[in-house]
């Protein structure tokens, strides 16, 4: 009972994350639309695998999914893995990868992930 209990907090948790980040980034978006946040990209010129990370996450809070992707698709999914893992834990259920024999499998798939997020940011000169 206290570990259901337990995963509904942690589920209510994710989709407050992600929403209230999705709200936030979308209301402050016109605030300051030309600044660069990233201090790797400052220093070298190169984006890091999170660069356009805001702007992706205010284009979607702004319902924009094209625009979202284009600024950063690894952000786009993360939001969708956030809000899809929140449900279901609200909902009692655990998602199939967040079970311990696949969080080698999953752990795999992010570093992938990241990877060629960062190669097409670079690609897109992000
Ligand atoms: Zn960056």
């Amino acid at each position: 009972m206290v570990a259901v209990r337990s995963n509904r907090h942690q589920g209510l948790a994710l989709l407050a994350l992600s929403l209230v980040s999705l709200g936030a980034a979308a209301l402050l978006r016109d605030l300051a639309p030309d600044v660069t946040l990233c201090g790797v990209k400052a220093l070298s010129g190169l984006p890091c695998p999170f660069c356009g990370g805001v702007r992706a996450t205010a284009a979607l809070g702004q319902g924009s999914l094209p625009e979202a992707f284009a600024w950063n698709p690894a952000v786009v999914l993360l939001h969708a893995g956030m809000l899809a893992s929140g449900a279901a834990l609200v909902l009692g259920r655990t998602p199939p990868w967040l079970t311990p024999e696949r969080q080698r499998l999953v752990f795999r798939g992010l570093v992938v992930i990241l990877i060629a997020n960062w190669v097409y940011l670079v690609a897109v000169g992000r």
